[in-house]
C-alpha cells in the first residue's frame, strides 16, 4: 500500500549501504527484536515503506543499498518532499571511502531541492570499536564530508553525527535526538517537564514513545546514560506485566502481515473509564521510578529520590496535570494527541 499522503506527517527515511544494518535498525527499534537475532536478518533487496504505530506515525523507509535512488525512475519529490529527516547509515566496522561518496552525492542533492531535510549521519556497529577508533572515525568522516561539501560550494549544511550501535541503548539515544528536531512542541514539552521535576521533587523525567523506547522529550537536566537505561528497562518490564495481567488491547495488524508488538501498557484505549496504568519501582540505592502512561502512545516515567514519593498525593495530582497540559499542547497542535504541527 502507498504510504498515506499527508503535509502532517514527519518521515524518516533511513538509507546506507547494503548490509549497512538499516533492517536491523528498523526490527530493534520498532519491532523490538533481539539484537543477537538480526544476524539472521535477510538483507533488505526491496524499498520497505515500513508502517509504525507510535506516537510519531513516522516510517521508516529501508533503502536497499544498491539500489541508485538517484536513478530517473524515483520520484525524487515523493521521496524528499515530505521526510523530515534522512538518517544515513554508515556501517563504521567496514569500507567507508564509498559510502562517504554516496552520501555526499545524497546531500548535494536534497541541498538543492529540499535543504529543509535534517541529515542525520550515523556511525553505526561502533560496538566493539575502542573510544579512540570511534572519535577518529567520525573525525575523519566530518572532514571529508566538510571538505566534499565546502568543494561543491555549500559552506554551512548542518549535518548531525551519531555512534550508534544495536547491542546498546545508542540507537535509541540517537533516534530520540533525531525526533526531537522534528517536534514543533518540544520547546512546551521541556518546559512542561522541568515544572514538574521542580513541584514534585523528580530528578529526571521523560516522555517515552512506549513502542520504540524513544523519548520524545526530557527535562533540561542533563541525561545520564544509566537513568535513561534504568527508565527504558522500566517500560519492558511494565509492558511485560501489562501483557499477562492488563486488559486487552484490540489487535493492530500491520500492513506486512506481522502482528504489531506488545505496546500497550494494559489498557483498552477507547475505554477512557479504564485509569492509566501506573507503577512505582523502589531501588536499592534509595532511588524511586515513577511510570505513568500519559495516552496512547505515551508514558511519563520519572526518577526520583525515595523522600519525594513519600508524598505520592502531590506527585500524583501533579503528574494529572501534566497530562492534561500535554493533552492541549497536543490537541493545540492539531494533531488529535499523536500528531504534529
Ligand atoms: P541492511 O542490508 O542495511 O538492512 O543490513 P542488515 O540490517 O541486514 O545488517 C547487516 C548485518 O549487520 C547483520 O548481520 C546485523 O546483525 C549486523 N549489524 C547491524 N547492526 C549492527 C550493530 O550495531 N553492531 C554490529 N556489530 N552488527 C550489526
Amino acid at each position: 500500500a502507498p504510504p498515506p499522503v499527508s503535509g502532517r506527517r514527519p518521515r524518516l527515511l533511513l538509507m546506507g549501504q547494503r548490509r549497512s544494518g538499516k533492517s536491523s535498525i528498523a526490527s530493534v527499534v520498532f519491532h523490538k527484536m533481539p539484537p543477537t537475532e538480526t544476524l539472521f536478518l535477510e538483507s533488505t533487496t526491496r524499498i520497505q515503506k515500513d508502517p509504525i504505530h507510535s506516537f510519531m506515525d513516522f516510517q521508516v523507509w529501508d533503502f536497499p543499498g544498491q539500489l541508485d535512488y538517484m536513478d530517473d525512475t524515483f520520484d525524487f519529490d515523493h521521496i524528499f518532499g515530505e521526510i523530515g529527516a534522512l538518517i544515513w547509515v554508515i556501517d563504521a566496522q567496514d569500507e567507508i571511502l564509498d559510502p562517504l561518496s554516496r552520501l555526499h552525492n545524497t546531500i548535494i542533492a536534497l541541498q538543492r531541492s529540499y535543504p529543509q531535510v535534517n541529515v542525520e549521519v550515523f556511525i553505526h556497529k561502533v560496538d566493539g570499536l575502542s573510544d579512540e577508533y570511534k572519535l577518529d572515525t567520525q573525525r575523519d568522516i566530518m572532514q571529508r564530508t566538510q571538505d566534499e561539501l565546502a568543494d561543491a560550494g555549500y559552506d554551512n549544511v548542518q549535518i548531525s553525527y551519531h555512534l550508534t550501535s544495536i547491542y546498546d541503548h545508542s540507537i535509541f539515544e540517537a533516534f530520540s535526538k533525531v525526533i526531537q528536531k522534528l517536534l514543533p512542541q518540544l520547546g512546551t514539552l521541556e518546559n512542561l517537564l522541568n515544572v514538574l521535576c521542580s513541584n514534585s521533587g523528580i530528578e529526571k523525567a521523560f516522555l517515552f514513545d512506549v513502542l520504540s523506547k524513544i523519548y520524545i522529550a526530557t527535562d533540561s537536566s542533563p541525561v545520564d546514560v544509566q537513568s535513561y537505561e534504568i527508565c527504558s528497562d522500566f517500560i519492558d518490564v511494565i509492558v511485560d506485566i501489562s501483557e499477562i495481567y492488563g486488559h486487552d488491547r484490540k489487535g493492530d495488524p500491520q500492513e506486512n502481515g506481522q502482528i504489531s508488538p506488545p505496546v500497550s501498557l494494559g489498557r483498552i484505549v477507547e475505554e477512557e473509564q479504564l485509569p492509566e496504568v501506573s507503577s512505582i519501582i523502589r531501588l536499592q540505592n534509595g532511588m524511586v521510578l515513577y511510570l505513568r502512561e500519559i495516552n496512547k502512545f505515551l508514558a511519563l516515567i520519572c526518577l526520583m529520590r525515595k523522600e519525594s514519593i513519600e508524598r505520592q498525593g502531590l506527585v500524583d495530582y501533579n503528574v494529572q496535570i501534566f497530562q492534561q497540559a500535554l493533552q492541549r499542547v497536543f490537541e493545540l497542535g492539531g494533531g488529535g494527541g499523536g500528531g504534529l504541527r
